[in-house]
């Protein structure tokens, strides 16, 4: 098969996920409480639907969204709430938290499935269930099933680029009737036809599988070549169609949605068994944890009881939440389980590189890997000199935050951080304006 990728700049990290690739879902146990955040998207948190004292079921709805671009949050556990506790989500930001005691009993309070419902029905349920993008970004996905403009294709992420995680290689194994099925809603949903389900290459066995259960003439699987970052929205869609997407637009403005395999997986379990979205398929890795596994976990266990599931942790000298490349590193164990949970990673120190950095040499490597064709060089040094215009003109804003830029300088620079600030403070300057 033809391998297709985007087309410049990406690289190639060591990939190591030999360390969880053969491990089948294990169901995570849970403890005597949990901790559901109220904000576990992009957009407004949510608004408490419950108080100290009210008993809930699984599923149940406790928060609910407030606005369009916001999602419903559902409890994970049946039990009584406790109460609201502020702890640090993933991110480090302070979040309120619904506590709720755990009475094992799992009483459910499931929404009412659906046989063969239409397309405004399915993105009611989307909306309801409080479905999220599961590749990471947690934007709400009811969203994207209304775009502006009509859809040619809907492109299928399978590509799960970031080294480590293994979730949607072993759920396109494990899962491959619900993720088509979660597919067919979507096309209904947007009204198209035309399917592009994109993975990459070093998932032969998915790619197989989910090829043996195609039923669908207009449904084609497609290899991608095994390069960072593949499963960006803007390198996908190039490598399966060509088509650029204009700097600042959306993949609809062109006339394509992106949904990730878990997101329609998510969408087949709240439309055919009305299961809402409370819990989550996530890879715990790195050489810092005892046994490295594949889990499907209730939305609000912390990471330390994570950990201790699974035998505990060697020395370690990083916990990152998602992927090396784009998740974020944290100082403690405390943080819980959320929609956009898709990897934990223990890392010691031989798995990552000494940062100190040092000045910028002018090698020119940080441009010739960025996928977007930026100068990341000229952004940190213009964020260094505080000046904003000048980063705002190098188009900082277009920056995808994959950190291909920071992989590959010789310095050490910290570009990504750079990069994020640069967008921040553009973004406050025009806010301001
Ligand atoms: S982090 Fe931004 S600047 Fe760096 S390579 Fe990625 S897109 Fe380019
Ligand atoms: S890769 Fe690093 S050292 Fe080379 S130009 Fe970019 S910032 Fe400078």
């Amino acid at each position: 098969m033809f391998k297709l990728t985007f087309k410049r700049g990406g690289i190639h990290p060591k990939e190591m996920k030999d360390l969880s690739k053969d491990s089948a879902f294990e169901e995570m146990p849970v403890g005597a409480k949990v901790y559901i955040p109220l904000v576990q998207h992009i957009g407004a948190p949510c608004t408490p639907t419950v108080q100290a004292g009210d008993y809930v079921k699984v599923g149940q709805k406790i928060g609910l969204a407030n606005g369009y671009v916001s999602a419903n949050i559902h409890s994970s556990v049946s039990g009584t709430v406790l109460g609201f506790e502020a702890r640090e989500n993933a991110a480090g930001r302070r979040v309120r938290h619904i506590v709720i005691e755990n009475d094992y009993k799992y009483d459910e309070a499931f929404l009412e499935p659906l046989e063969n419902p239409s397309s405004e029905e399915i993105i009611a349920r989307c909306k309801e269930a409080g479905i999220v993008g599961m590749g990471g970004a947690t934007f709400p996905t009811h969203v994207k099933l209304e775009p502006k403009n009509p859809i040619k294709a809907l492109i299928i992420n399978g590509s799960e680029c970031e080294p480590y995680i293994t979730t949607d290689y072993r759920l396109m194994l494990e899962k491959p009737i619900e993720i088509l099925k979660g597919v067919d809603l979507v096309k209904k949903a947007l009204d198209t036809k035309q399917v592009f389900f994109g993975i990459e290459a070093n998932k032969k066995e998915a790619i197989e599988h989910i090829i043996s259960h195609v039923d669908d003439e207009q449904l084609s699987v497609f290899e991608l070549k095994t390069k960072y970052p593949q499963g960006g929205e803007k390198q996908l869609i190039y490598a399966l169609t060509k088509e650029i997407v204009p700097n600042g637009g959306l993949p609809s403005d062109i006339g394509y949605i992106v949904l990730n395999v878990s997101t329609c997986l998510a969408l087949y379990e709240a439309v055919y068994l009305g299961k809402t979205s409370y819990t989550r398929y996530l890879t715990v890795s790195g050489k810092g944890i005892k046994r490295p596994a594949n889990l499907h976990a209730r939305i609000g266990i912390p990471y330390e009881e994570v950990v201790d599931y699974l035998g505990g942790a060697n020395e370690f000298v990083k916990i990152i939440s998602g992927g090396p490349m784009m998740g974020v590193s944290m100082h403690n164990l405390k943080t819980v389980i959320s929609k956009g949970s898709s990897a934990i990673l223990l890392l010691t120190e031989k798995e990552i590189r000494d940062v100190s950095p040092t000045p910028c040499i002018g090698c020119g490597r940080c441009a010739r890997a960025c996928p977007i064709n930026l100068m990341p060089m000229l952004i940190d040094d213009a964020v260094l000199n505080n000046k904003i215009e000048k980063a705002e003109s190098y188009y900082a804003l277009s920056c995808i935050e994959c950190g291909c830029c920071a992989y590959v300088c010789p310095a050490k620079r910290p570009l990504v951080q750079s990069q994020r600030l640069a967008k921040k403070l553009i973004r406050e300057k025009n806010l301001k304006k």
